[in-house]
């Protein structure tokens, strides 16, 4: 298979000597053509966005480090940064250069508490509602009560992640009462799973990787009819979750007089493991934003799978050992074989491109960010920071506009003790 694809798609052969690549979308279309090819809709994003709102009373009063029970994260402007790139990599990125920091998202401190906590919360509603414990008028600060604890401890909610999945997941459901199960990878780091533990959560590990802790989780679910499996694959409740940002990021954009139109087009960068958190986010974007929003995602050199899975059409039917790719990554929350076949066959319509980054660059950012902006992310997520430096160098459309808005989706980082942060600092842990 591999040499055909190879002569077909000739960008492969740099891929598998795991070279920095950008890949531009073929297939990528206006948004109105992309929606007739996807049952998702504005619609679902709305009603996610309601759930939510409807949910705000409660987080408040379990998660007062909300805001007033709303999970998001402030957008900041990266200067200093911006000039850090152009010298390391001698460009000139027309434009401004934004952070959208889900690093500083309240409850798991990733873009993981977008998807993995709405999903919970939706979860729980549909219990309590099939319980009539609640109708949608009611006021939802009662799921912290005695009554829905117990009602929740009799039913139990499972996923399978490299990490912060796991924990979105874990944290939400053991504070609504849940008897919760994260299945682990390998890759996953001690510290998430004894964070995990000590909130009541059951770890299990796995001695590989993603794919198999997910499938692991699966199979052991599907055995219960109690418990609910929070798929990463292939949910559309955690796309919808992430999709919610689409319309947050537009008022704030707003709030700081940045117009987004035909002449100022936003770049967005959005680091990609199995595809949920960055596919469900760049659907929100294409419906708040149309035309004028250009989403790329970004991969470990080690790990590119939305990218092959996307370029050959082949989803996961493919994987990156496919074309002896080890998919061992520094970057643990895009250490991923497999992609998503529901995000890649979503986005389809929708995406830019994919481009890669060397696990040597993403420290290299790493140190960068913390030195002129006091910005302090995890390496999985300065995968987005190349964006700018890819789409500068390429021949896409837009990509010297002096009135362009790059954004980077600066997907993880509070949650890292800080020791292990020292250590990705100084490089000195992999
Ligand atoms: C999970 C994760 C991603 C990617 O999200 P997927 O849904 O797996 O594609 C990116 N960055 C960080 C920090 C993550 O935890």
């Amino acid at each position: 298979m591999q040499s055909e694809w190879l002569v077909k798609l000739p960008l492969l052969q740099s891929v598998i000597k795991k070279k920095e690549v950008l890949w531009c979308n073929p297939l990528v279309e206006p948004v109105a053509a992309g929606l007739s090819k996807t049952h998702l809709s504005k619609d679902d994003i709305t009603d996610a966005s309601d759930r939510l709102e409807r949910f705000a009373p409660y987080l408040a009063k379990v998660f007062p480090d909300t805001d007033k029970g709303i999970i998001e994260s402030p957008l900041t402007p990266i200067p200093m940064m911006k000039r850090e790139l152009e010298t390391t990599y001698a460009v000139n990125i027309p434009g401004r250069l934004l952070l959208k920091q889900d690093n500083a998202l309240p409850i798991s401190g990733s873009i993981k508490a977008r998807g993995g906590i709405y999903e919970v919360l939706k979860h729980a509603e549909t219990l309590a509602i099939n319980s009539q414990l609640l109708d949608n008028a009611k006021d939802y600060s009662q799921f912290d009560t005695p009554a829905f604890r117990e009602l929740f401890a009799m039913h139990k909610i499972a996923v399978g992640s490299t990490g912060n999945l796991g924990l979105s997941i874990g944290i939400m459901s053991a504070k609504l009462g849940f008897d919760v199960t994260v299945h682990m990878s390998a890759d996953a780091k001690q510290w998430k799973k004894d964070l995990l533990r000590s909130k009541g959560v059951h770890v299990v590990e796995y001695m590989d990787d993603y794919s198999k802790a997910v499938e692991e989780g699966r199979r052991q679910a599907e055995a219960d009819p109690s418990c609910h499996f929070v798929d990463d694959e292939n949910s559309t409740d955690l796309f919808m979750g992430y999709a919610v940002a689409g319309e947050r990021l537009a008022s704030q954009l707003k709030e700081q007089n940045i117009t987004v139109d035909e002449e100022h087009p936003l770049f967005v960068y959005l680091p990609c493991g199995v595809g949920g958190g960055p596919g469900g986010v760049a659907f929100g974007l294409k419906l708040a934003f149309g035309d004028h929003v250009h989403c790329l995602f970004a991969e470990p050199t080690h790990s590119p799978c939305m990218m092959i899975g996307m370029m050959t059409g082949l989803h996961d039917q493919v994987s990156v050992a496919s074309f002896g790719l080890d998919n061992k990554t520094a970057a643990d929350g895009l250490a991923v074989g497999t992609a998503s076949a529901f995000v890649g066959k979503t986005m389809e319509p929708f995406l830019t491109g994919c481009y890669t980054v060397e696990d040597q660059t993403l420290f290299m950012l790493l140190k960068k960010l913390a030195d002129s902006e006091g910005i302090w992310l995890e390496p999985s997520a300065l995968a987005g920071m190349m964006g700018p430096v890819q789409v500068t160098k390429s021949k896409l459309p837009l990509a010297d506009s002096k009135y362009a808005t790059h954004l980077v989706w600066g997907t993880g980082g509070n949650m890292v003790p800080e020791d292990e942060m020292k250590d990705y600092y100084n490089h000195t842990r992999k």
